[in-house]
């Protein structure tokens, strides 16, 4: 190997190497890695989710628009049914999240992201 072929075969390596690496952080960052701070970062619960679907979860309890599910519960009238009375909701963990005033429900289907205060699920139970 002459020197010009070391060090065209040097500053390949280091290429590929440097590209391997831009790859690597990409893929962290794509499954929700990186750093300590983005990782932290509260999500909301997307409606759309099949989880979330499975217990009709909206943001809004007023998108609820199926009667069988407009009931009373524990006493309680259906509109007034919202995240921030329910159970599940840890109104000392509130705080905005994408702009909306959110808090992570203790209910599995949420995976530990927030939900909003003025949402509703069919799982709702007064709080005591
Ligand atoms: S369980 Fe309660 S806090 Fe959680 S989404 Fe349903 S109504 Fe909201």
């Amino acid at each position: 190997m002459n020197r010009r072929t070391f060090f065209q075969s040097v500053i390949a390596t280091v290429g590929a190497v440097t590209v391997f690496s831009s790859l690597v952080e990409a893929e962290e960052r794509r499954r929700g890695g990186g750093t300590p701070a983005a990782s932290a970062a509260p999500q909301l619960v997307d409606p759309k989710d099949p989880a979330a679907k499975a217990v009709s979860y909206v943001q809004k309890n007023t998108e609820i628009k199926d009667k069988n599910l407009q009931t009373d519960r524990q006493g309680v009238k259906f509109a007034n049914q919202k995240c921030n009375g329910c159970q599940f909701y840890p109104k000392d963990k509130e705080a905005t999240v994408a702009g909306k005033k959110a808090a992570p429900c203790q209910l599995p289907f949420a995976a530990g992201r927030s939900v909003v205060s003025e949402g509703w699920c069919s799982s709702w139970a007064k709080r005591a």
